[in-house]
């Protein structure tokens, strides 16, 4: 049985690791990992990791309550969007942020901030997230 995409992602999580694919064909990588490249369709990828070092852009946090109830005892909680300095975004949890307007403000106006992956198991779910550094 092939190994699961999706489970060596939220396993690389687990290990603090952001388990990505390169493509051979055009060289850019997917992350979250998925069976083809999202740039230009080919299965033609490798497993690798990401260095999880990157920039934080802007940062924002959500009025509705949160998607999963799992998520209830950290909200509100600061969702950033990022660029990781290999190149690939992703939107994610920004720790240690209490986000009232003043400190997403003040986040916003000293933009790019440097942050590194710091993912977070949330009931048994590892998720995604970054702390500033
Ligand atoms: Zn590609």
């Amino acid at each position: 049985m092939p190994e699961s995409i999706i489970k060596r992602y939220y396993d690389g999580l687990g290990e603090g690791r952001l388990v990505a694919r390169k493509c051979n064909k055009c060289g850019a990588y997917t992350f979250p990992p998925t069976t083809a490249c999202e740039h230009c369709g080919s299965f033609d990828q490798e497993w690798t990791e990401l260095s999880g070092r990157g920039s934080l852009l802007f940062v924002s946090h959500g009025i509705a309550p949160p998607p999963n109830p799992r998520f209830d005892e950290m909200a509100p909680y600061a969702y950033g969007h990022i660029i990781l300095e290999e190149g690939v975004t992703v939107d994610a949890i920004v720790k240690d942020v209490e986000p009232t307007p003043e400190n997403l403000q003040a986040l916003f106006e000293s933009a790019p901030v440097d942050v590194e992956a710091d993912p977070v198991n949330v009931k048994g779910l590892n998720v995604l997230a970054f702390k500033i550094v």
